[in-house]
């Protein structure tokens, strides 16, 4: 969080026009950098997992509020009916990327920042394709550390 606000201050340091970027999230208070079209926004979530948690109790009320109503609870029926037969749960999908999975908002949010101090358009695939980069480099870090734990251990063992 400290190394979070560290780079938070040293982009608004060299790049003081996105300081008016800068926004405070009403529900956890942390600060971050919002789109310019949102800039001064004072009612504005962040993207570190409250906007998302937001939007998914909006969309569960909306369901329920949906699922009430006499059509609405025909369908839930059908639907239950249909999952119970094909023995198949909605949310049983694996996720597609496997152990690198990255949090949707957070690869967004990135590229919005990279955009916004770049001054150029940095999409969210760009971002995603560094985010992996980086992690397989630290993988990499990790295993190369593990090689020289053990070739320490055989060399002092017994
Ligand atoms: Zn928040």
């Amino acid at each position: 969080m400290k190394q979070y606000y560290v780079v938070l201050r040293s982009v608004l340091r060299s790049r003081p026009d996105l300081r008016r970027c800068l926004s405070r999230c009403r529900h956890c208070r942390i600060f971050f950098l919002t789109h310019p079209r949102n800039a001064g926004r004072s009612n504005l979530q962040c993207p570190f997992g409250c906007r998302e948690a937001h939007r998914k109790q909006r969309s569960t009320e909306r369901s329920v509020a949906y699922y009430t109503t006499a059509e609405g609870k025909a369908k839930k029926q059908m639907q239950n009916g249909k999952r119970v037969r094909s023995g198949v749960r909605a949310d049983a999908n694996p996720p597609v990327n496997g152990a690198l999975e990255f949090h949707a908002g957070m690869v967004g949010y990135v590229a919005m920042v990279a955009s916004l101090i770049e001054g150029r358009r940095v999409s969210e695939e760009e971002i995603f394709r560094m985010l992996v980069r980086v992690m397989r480099q630290h993988s990499m870090a990790r295993r190369r550390r593990m090689d020289y734990v053990v070739a320490q251990l055989h060399k002092h063992g017994p």
